[in-house]
């Protein structure tokens, strides 16, 4: 599957928008996009740039893709397993996106990005009620509790994460408990549980066409 190996800030300034894929970096004076808030590459600061309807639909598509650090094929999945369940699909699918454990483990403060989080699902580092879980995709469930196991606390980056999870804030759907490494799926998140500005309407016209 391939898989982007460039420069990660080079998708913030593509996108217009912080995506935050670098840990702490993102919330330093060092952030890219705040540094240069134009598009990367020898036009990016051409002005008046006519954009499509589509263009501005694939944006939007390649925007939450990266956010969430998915292949085409695995964000158009899970795209295609909203489009089954009842409800909005664009609504269905940033939940679903949220529910994911790698996600979880971020917004929970154990990492300080989702590619570390995926990087620390997959070498089964956490527990899901108990059972080690090494698949980032996995969906957490209303009262599922994340745990991390014993044997991996002493891990410096987790903990330098949990040290800093007071800037970030752990969502109101989840409960952290930092003194046992542990965390419980309070509720299910909703739409209005993410506060990045995202269209996803235009997700659904995009794969519609
Ligand atoms: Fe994006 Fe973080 Fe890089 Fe800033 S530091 S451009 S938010 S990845």
């Amino acid at each position: 599957m391939a898989r982007y190996i460039g420069s990660v800030c080079r998708l913030c300034r593509r996108e217009n928008l912080k995506l935050f894929l670098k840990g702490d970096r993102c919330y330093s004076d060092k952030c890219a996009f705040d540094r240069r808030s134009f598009p990367p590459g020898q036009h990016g600061q051409r002005i008046g740039r006519k954009v499509s309807d589509y263009g501005i639909q694939l944006r939007e598509k390649q925007k939450v893709k990266r956010m969430y650090g998915l292949s085409e094929k695995q964000f158009h999945l899970f795209f295609e397993r909203a489009e089954h369940q009842k409800g909005i699909t664009g609504s269905n699918l940033l939940i679903m996106l949220e529910r994911r454990l790698d996600n979880v483990i971020y917004r929970l403060g154990f990492t300080n990005s989702r590619t570390q989080g995926r990087h620390f699902v997959r070498h089964a580092h956490f527990l899901v009620n108990g059972k080690r879980v090494d698949i980032p995709s996995f969906l957490i469930k209303l009262g599922d509790v994340i745990e991390l196991r014993e044997s991996s606390r002493e891990i410096k980056a987790i903990n330098d994460s949990l040290e800093a999870v007071v800037r970030r804030g752990v969502p109101q759907w989840l409960e952290l408990k930092k003194d046992v490494f542990a965390g419980n799926v309070k509720g299910l998140p909703v739409r209005e549980d993410l506060t990045m500005p995202i269209q996803e309407q235009l997700i659904v016209e995009l794969y519609s066409k």
